[in-house]
């Protein structure tokens, strides 16, 4: 259950709500919800508790939410957030476009790259500069030099930086460089981390683990939310099931099942998904044909000398292409700024 109080509500009026609540036997914490203070009342058991907040001076509304998941539930705002991020805008129509390679390997192959995703039609530029690798013997990224390395890459082109942050040790110095914190699908129900998230006010880009249900993968950004951070883009990017051929596989379903459970803007990584390079243009057309916020794909200068992940990754030439296919459908598709679901 979402409390939204009167804009101007006494200290005194505030207090007794809390202490109605911790009386009552209720959990109960404060965050920002669509810009404004709510008081978030965990399992609600009592059908009267509603009507009795309601009457309690300073109350201007109550939500009720049956979900576990509150701040991000559809039901508590049915209007889709948008989340903007310099030039860029993810959420409720507007297309967010997120491309670049999977690590950042030298300045010459990012700046490289980011000017051509960025003809292409990109709005944020990717890159890890921590990376979480299966192995402990592989390359695990250029770490601060890597973010200084994309803060120039920003400084050249203009587009918006995404980037992940693996511990709650390096979360502030990604987002010291970082436009859009990136949390990995390892890291997905790392609570510790997501709490960090949430104290932060630089937008976050949430992984879905790869064995998640949609439930739990909304309870993930609702730390985030619950904290005080609002500003969370979701990202399918393919779940582990029994089938091995493709890398992981992309569960199509969770697009528009997500629509309805949350307000949340959404993307679709095709290429972490595929993790063949044949597979990323198919899994990306499906994902815009149901209607998603927007992709994060990887496009490397030279896939073939990638020091990471060159299988699954595009040309620039290849990515243009896959862009411009994209537009035709959403043109097609009517998935214009206006359409709200
Ligand atoms: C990535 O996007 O760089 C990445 C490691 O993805 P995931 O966490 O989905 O495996
Ligand atoms: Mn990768």
């Amino acid at each position: 259950m979402l409390i939204l109080t009167n804009k101007n509500i006494r200290i005194s009026q505030s207090a007794k709500i809390f202490d109605f609540l911790t009386d009552s036997g209720y959990r109960h914490c404060t965050a920002t919800f669509d810009g404004r203070q709510v008081i978030v009342v965990a399992d609600v058991k009592s059908e009267n508790l509603c009507g009795d907040i309601s009457k309690l001076p300073g109350v201007e509304k109550v939500i009720p939410v049956d979900e576990p998941y509150q701040l991000c539930s559809r039901r508590a705002k049915p209007s889709c957030t948008v989340i903007r991020v310099r030039d860029f805008c993810i959420g409720g129509g507007n297309f967010g476009l997120i491309g670049g390679p999977c690590t950042v390997e030298s300045e010459r192959q990012m700046i490289e790259t980011a000017i051509q995703v960025k003809k292409a039609g990109a709005t944020a530029l990717r890159g890890g500069a921590f990376k979480p690798r299966t192995s402990p013997y592989a390359f695990q990224g250029l770490k601060e030099d890597g973010l200084k390395i994309l803060a120039k890459a920003r400084k050249e082109t203009g587009l918006a930086i995404v980037t992940e942050a693996m511990s709650c040790e390096e979360v502030s110095l990604v987002a010291d460089y970082a436009d859009v914190v990136q949390i990995g699908t390892r890291n997905a129900q790392n609570y510790r981390l997501l709490e960090k998230c949430g104290e932060m006010r630089t937008p976050i880009l949430l992984k879905r683990g790869f064995s998640c249900t949609l439930e739990e993968f909304l309870m993930s950004a609702e730390y985030i939310l619950a904290g005080g951070n609002d500003q969370v883009i979701l990202c399918e990017r393919g779940i582990r099931t029994f089938e091995t051929y493709q890398r992981y596989t992309l569960p199509i379903g969770a697009i528009p099942s997500l629509r309805l459970m949350t307000h949340l803007p959404l993307v679709v990584d095709p290429s972490h998904a595929a993790g063949r390079v044949e597979f990323v243009a198919p899994l990306t057309l499906a994902a815009v044909a149901v209607g998603v916020d927007g992709l994060l794909v990887e496009v490397h200068n030279s896939p073939q000398t990638a020091l990471c992940d060159g299988r699954q990754s595009l040309t620039p030439n290849e990515f243009k292409k896959l862009v411009k296919t994209c537009n035709e459908i959403r043109t097609t598709l009517k998935y214009n700024k206006t359409k709200s679901t």
